[in-house]
């Protein structure tokens, strides 16, 4: 069940409590319950579902498999499966949730780039044939955003697709609690010995937070999926210190409604894609910032902008490549707040990735291959805490 600060919880004792509900800790919940029906289940998230500051509800949203590396293909193609069906895996259908677009992923390679050989399933043209591969429309609005001339082949990934990381979270979310794990919305935990500290949150009338009341509750095992904050959690509450990191990534919109059947655009570290009735653009990440960092806005031709410094510099190289990037109708905000951004994990390898860090407390991590191999991570926590290797993505 769903319950509020007002609601006292339904137990005080759990078999896992899951601190975080993004993407990862809900799809964990989710398969707990189902490979271990009678698993006593709670999900703390400190916000709502989903959550204003993490990295779910502001993921790139881009399924593709350039630079996957072979022992993730079929986790991808399982997750692949899982973007364009949610209602399979979760039997959750909800028909006004925006659907999986794949229109296919391209990756463009510029002059200076060494053209390295396309993983499996992906075909490498050339500028010429790529654009005439595309419809009219799609073909016109990828002229406006790139400069041709400079390009010299383009990989091109035909499943590649984009859809909403908080619409299947969502999915997750809505099926965990169907199948009878409690979800503690607005409730901030720490890690206390044998099990959990819970906050729960409650706002007054003059709009402040405050704690309506503490709760104790006992979990032999408790998942960590806290996304940025996962580390800090971890080093404050039980002395563990792990290398993650975490980076703070800001995503500009430019104001142009996508032409039919445009793919999902990556060149030069950046990512342009088609949402509802604008360009997303996902700038490359600004490697990890150290603990306490406050991104503040940049400023453009002695303009202050929301859009933060440090994506601004690393847009600067990229104008001309890159015609996108001063279109006139690209979205740099007035303040920080209206540039869409979040705080999010960088696992050490990049991937996804779940870890024992003491005795029965667990990290779960997604960060940037969380749109292409999230869930299967998820999954096999659970599997691994169910005791059931019957992975769906292990090829017999
Ligand atoms: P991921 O992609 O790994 O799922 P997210 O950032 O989307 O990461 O999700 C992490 C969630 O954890 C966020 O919704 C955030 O509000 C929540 N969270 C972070 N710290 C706490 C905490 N101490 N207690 C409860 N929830 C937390």
């Amino acid at each position: 069940m769903f319950t509020h600060a007002q609601h006292a919880l339904p137990d005080t004792s759990y078999d896992v409590v899951i601190i975080g509900a993004g993407r990862m800790g809900l799809a964990a919940a989710f398969y707990l319950r189902r490979l271990q029906v009678g698993a006593r289940v709670l999900i703390a998230e400190r916000g709502g579902i989903p959550s204003e500051d993490g990295a779910t509800l502001h993921a790139p949203g881009v399924w593709h498999r350039q630079g996957l590396p072979a022992a993730w293909a079929a986790r991808a193609a399982w997750v692949r499966h899982l973007w364009a069906n949610p209602e399979v895996e979760t039997g959750t259908a909800r028909p006004h949730d925006p659907p999986f677009i794949a229109c296919g992923h391209a990756h463009l390679h510029f002059t200076d780039e060494p053209a390295t050989p396309p993983p499996a399933g992906l075909r490498t043209f050339t500028p010429e044939t790529f654009l005439a591969s595309l419809c009219a429309p799609a073909r016109e609005q990828v002229q406006t955003l790139v400069d041709w001339p400079s390009v010299v082949a383009v990989t091109f990934d035909p499943l590649g697709g984009v859809g909403s990381g908080s619409t299947l979270a969502l999915s997750y979310g809505y099926a965990a609690v169907r199948l009878g794990a409690d979800l503690a919305l607005n409730t901030e935990a720490r890690l206390t010995p044998g099990g959990v500290t819970l906050r729960r949150l409650d706002v007054t009338n003059t709009h402040q937070i405050v704690v309506a009341r503490e709760e104790q509750v006992r979990a032999p095992v408790v998942i960590v999926a806290a996304g940025a904050d996962s580390m800090t959690l971890l080093e404050h509450d039980l002395g563990v210190i792990r290398r993650h990191g975490r980076a703070y990534a800001q995503y500009p919109q430019l104001e142009v409604p996508p032409a039919p059947g445009l793919p999902a655009l990556a060149a030069q570290g950046f990512t342009v894609r088609p949402a509802a009735s604008y360009l997303r653009v996902l700038p490359p990440v600004q490697g990890a910032d150290p603990h306490g960092y406050a991104p503040v806005g940049g400023r453009l031709m002695g303009v202050p902008v929301g859009t933060r410094r440090e994506v601004l510099d690393a847009m600067l190289p990229h104008l001309e490549p890159l015609p996108a990037l001063m279109h006139d109708r690209l979205n740099l905000g007035k303040a920080v707040p209206d540039v869409p951004g979040a705080w999010e994990a960088r696992p050490v390898g990049g991937w996804p990735l779940h870890e024992r860090v003491a005795d029965g407390v667990h990290l779960l991590l997604g960060g940037p291959g969380a749109d292409q191999v999230g869930p299967s991570v998820a999954y096999d926590l659970a599997a691994t805490l169910a005791d059931d290797d019957a992975r769906p993505w292990v090829d017999p």
